[in-house]
């Protein structure tokens, strides 16, 4: 019997990628053969980084990672529902991280549909080191945008991203 190869789907904005995404993608790397890394074009959310600068800057976080763990880790952008790109990239399981209570309520009914869509893929959920369960892109960029101090937040290569765009 041949065993099928595990390939975990990560889907997220990443608009920029945080250190707790860092550190969920960490966890994941350990329940898989493969992770693909989903970067959701997400054009509600006007995102403050375009698809290519965001792919770019997710890609270079996951060198050292896939280094480490000898998982290969591609990035990949996605248009698409998510069911039909986890299909197509042939995705056993999509992993989501789980912050507060308030991530609960929206992953609780995606998880709902999602089932609905396709019941063959599971969505497992990690939860990230304390330091950096609070951590939301969406609070980074806004202090970013204040001036504040966002080293403790994101990798250095986004920090410096981030000071660059709110210089301009
Ligand atoms: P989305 O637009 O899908 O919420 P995000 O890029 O904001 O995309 O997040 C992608 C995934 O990573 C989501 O499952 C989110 O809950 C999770 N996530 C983001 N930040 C953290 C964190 N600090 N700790 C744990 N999970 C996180």
């Amino acid at each position: 019997m041949t065993v099928k190869k595990r390939i975990g789907l990560y889907p997220g904005t990443f608009d920029p990628i945080t250190l707790g995404h860092v550190d969920i993608i960490e966890r994941a790397v350990k329940m898989v053969d493969e992770l693909v890394v989903g970067v959701a074009i997400n054009r509600d959310k006007a995102p403050l980084f375009s698809l290519d600068e965001r792919v770019r800057m997710t890609s270079a976080e996951m060198a050292t990672i896939s280094k480490k763990s000898g998982v290969p880790i591609r990035v990949v952008p996605f248009e698409t529902l998510l069911m039909k790109f986890a299909e197509e990239v042939n995705a056993n399981f999509i992993v989501r991280g789980l912050r507060a209570v308030s991530d609960f309520e929206y992953e609780f009914q995606m998880v709902g549909m999602n089932q609905k869509l396709n019941d063959d893929i599971e969505t497992v959920f990690l939860m990230a080191d304390v330091r950096y369960q609070f951590i939301a892109s969406r609070l980074v960029k806004e202090i970013a945008r204040l001036g504040g101090a966002i080293d403790s937040f994101v990798p250095p290569a986004v920090a410096k991203a981030l000071k660059a765009k709110f210089q301009k």
